[in-house]
């Protein structure tokens, strides 16, 4: 089955808003074996929006709309659809029922502005909307799909996840795509895919090897009749790419650094506090979005000011031999952490966030320090890509460090 998604909506144009609905949606299609051959944007115009639906009406078999179905003049999808399967919409009483109860269940007026929510044509079945007012449209016409969906995020994939989804899986008999992500952090893309040698010619299952922030990843992608199938190609690929790369190898799929280093955290009993200077806590809030972080997270200190630094214990010699941006200073503030928190493990992050140097030292410039009550070890860096992406590299950097130390604890101590 080829699909054709366009979004609606002047304000993606404008670049007001990201349009990740599509992105949403194109995730989500290959496991279903729809082969997805273009994604467009149009604006909050009629002749314009006929214009795109139309063609993708013509040459696909799916076309996916979002947005452009709420109740004011310039929501105009229904209409454009309706003008290019030449059908007429027209109040559908039940619906109108729904959309009246909605608003009295919430005492307010109902605006007549919302009745075009009620609209259908012949070939249209509403989506159910629970989360908003406007229902999707099912059409069929001529063996072809088109399925509009709101464009709020919360509501679209909602309907996408119960209605739509489901409904197409029954539908589509293509080769689904199924793929596994390894996650690896600590060797570069090049030796990674050297590495690999062979492996990354295969052809079914393909291997793909993407630099991404959180490390480089390792896709393994197998085409097959059934997702069962699929895992089958994918299971001895994935064996034979974690026999190489194993060392490297810190999750999989959706898992996050955060979320592994907690999870090792928790299995060994361990407790953890950070200080943080040129990353303001983003450490300590990466750490703690995950649910169940208060497990092992103590305390996280964000010390901007050098003084803070040395009433939190961090020694003042260090900082006037080495500077404050040192290696010295990260190890001693990841030991100063651990100690007035009383936690097993502490991290320590001083740099130079930028754009401008500080006591010589280029921006990009981070140490990260990591005690664990025996010994420090500290990992430093010099790469400037502005102020944001240095505290998230050095945050990276930070998890990565504590994946390792954890990992080859809990190794020396099954051994
Ligand atoms: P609309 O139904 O087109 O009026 O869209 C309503 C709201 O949904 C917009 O103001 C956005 O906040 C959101 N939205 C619409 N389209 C998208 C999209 N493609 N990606 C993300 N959000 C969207
Ligand atoms: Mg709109």
């Amino acid at each position: 089955m080829r699909a054709e998604l366009i979004s609606v909506g002047t304000e993606i144009l404008l670049g007001e808003i990201l349009d990740t609905n599509s992105q949403f949606i194109a995730s989500r299609l290959p496991a279903l074996g729809i082969d997805l051959y273009y994604m467009s944007v149009v604006g909050d115009n009629l002749e314009r929006l006929k214009e795109v639906i139309g063609r993708a009406y013509s040459r696909s078999d799916l076309v996916i709309t979002t947005g452009g179905l709420g109740p004011t003049d310039d929501d105009l999808t229904r209409e454009a659809i309706a003008a290019v399967v030449g059908e007429e919409p027209r109040v559908e009483p039940t619906l109108e029922q729904q959309l009246r109860a909605f608003f009295a269940a919430r005492g307010v007026s109902f605006p007549e502005r919302n009745l075009k929510q009620a609209w259908l044509i012949p070939s249209a079945r509403p989506i159910p909307n629970p989360r908003g007012t406007a229902p999707g449209w099912w059409v069929e016409k001529d063996g072809r799909i088109i399925v509009a969906m709101p464009g709020p995020p919360p509501e679209m994939e909602r309907m996408w996840n119960e209605e739509v989804a489901p409904r197409l899986r029954e539908r589509v008999r293509g080769a689904v795509l199924v793929t596994r992500t390894l996650k690896t952090i600590g060797i570069g893309e090049g030796h990674l895919d050297e590495m690999l040698g062979e492996l990354t010619r295969s052809q079914n299952p393909t291997i793909g090897v993407y630099a991404r922030p959180d490390g480089v990843h390792v896709r393994i992608g197998a085409k097959a009749a059934d997702e069962e199938s699929a895992r089958a190609l994918i299971a001895p690929m994935e064996e034979r790419v974690r026999a190489i790369l194993g060392e490297y190898i810190w999750g999989a799929d959706d898992e996050t650094l955060e979320l592994v280093v907690g999870r090792l955290l928790r299995e060994r009993g361990l407790t953890l506090a950070t200080m943080e200077s040129c990353t303001g806590g983003l450490l300590a809030d990466t750490i703690t979005n995950v649910p169940g972080s208060s497990a092992y997270f103590r305390a996280g200190y964000v010390a901007y000011d050098p003084e803070v630094k040395v009433a939190l214990g961090v020694q003042r010699g260090l900082i006037e031999s080495h500077g404050v941006v040192s290696a010295e200073v990260a190890a001693d503030m990841a030991r100063a952490a651990r100690a007035v928190a009383s936690a097993d493990i502490g991290v320590g992050i001083t740099g130079v966030a930028g754009p401008d140097p500080l006591e010589g030292k280029p921006p990009g410039t981070v140490h990260i320090g990591l005690h664990d009550g025996e010994t420090a070890q500290v990992q430093s860096m010099t790469f400037y890509q502005g102020r944001l992406a240095t505290k998230r590299r050095a945050v990276t950097i930070a998890l990565g460090m504590l994946w390792r130390h954890l990992r080859q604890n809990t190794v020396r101590q099954g051994e």
